[in-house]
């Protein structure tokens, strides 16, 4: 069935930091630096770097928006968020960052134009990823959409601090501290639409566009960026409970390299 396959990439993608799903050579965010050069000794080459991407490749995640041109010659998509309920989230600490797998029989999607994307599981970094002139914001949200075609579709949004984020509670709460630690309880459900604003439409959000990559090992290409233009906001002691888990998880800004960014403003 042509979703369970996809459902096993996503979860292969889901665990793959955990070296549950294929044996990755362990990586850390402090040596990001050197993310192409480690080494998986039990294959020869061509397969022997594994990471090469993090270090050859041209569209790297994240970037300095500050550092892209803008083109809105471009016609963009609407980009619709239908994120509902999931009654059985799996609550993971991925061992680089503590994270909510959706559960196989989630409806949730992005929608871009006329395609749909599902919603397989969304994480946190601390602080930001992207950043602006240089500043991160305390932290970033992404979620992680993979199409019936295989292609992934990140969805970021900036965090500052402000409002608790009553959802982030339930999050922070529920992820075990032990690195490849999972959880589910039927008690406990999600709703990841409002870990957003309740301000914001979530049938026309805006957002800034731009082709990149995985922000972690593999670094794989071909992902597709959308950074949505409003910030959300976590509490001061909420930010200090994630980074209780893990604190500068953050790859650092990458050549833009001629890439442009599109916004719907
Ligand atoms: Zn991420």
């Amino acid at each position: 069935m042509k979703m369970k396959f996809f459902q096993v990439v996503a979860m292969t993608i889901a665990v793959n930091c955990a070296n549950f799903a294929f044996a990755a050579p362990h990586w850390s965010h402090d040596e990001q630096a050197t993310w192409w050069e480690i080494e998986d000794t039990s294959k020869d080459l061509p397969m022997k770097y594994p990471f090469a991407t993090c270090g050859v490749g041209q569209h790297q995640s994240p970037i300095d928006l500050a550092t892209a041109k803008f083109d809105n010659t471009r016609k963009l998509n609407k980009l619709q968020a239908s994120y509902p309920i999931d009654s059985a989230p799996i609550f993971f600490n991925s061992g680089h960052g503590i994270q909510v797998n959706t559960s196989n029989n989630y409806k949730g999607e992005i929608k871009i134009g006329e395609e749909s994307y599902p919603l397989i599981q969304f994480h946190f970094h601390e602080p930001s990823e992207h950043v602006i002139n240089g500043k991160p914001f305390a932290a970033e949200l992404h979620y992680v959409h993979i199409g019936n075609d295989g292609r992934i579709i990140v969805v970021g949004a900036a965090i500052d601090i402000g409002a608790e984020n009553p959802t982030f509670q339930t999050v922070l709460d529920n992820v075990p501290h032990e690195a490849s630690g999972q959880k589910t309880d039927a008690n406990i459900t999600i709703n990841p639409a409002s870990l957003l604003p309740a301000s914001l439409d979530p049938n026309d959000l805006d957002f800034y566009s731009l082709a990149g990559s995985l922000t972690t090992p593999p670094c794989s290409e071909g992902v597709q960026w959308y950074l949505l233009s409003q910030v959300i906001t976590i509490s001061a002691a909420q930010l200090e409970q994630l980074k209780s888990f893990y604190s500068d998880n953050a790859r650092s800004p990458q050549n833009i390299n001629g890439r442009t960014l599109s916004s719907t403003k």
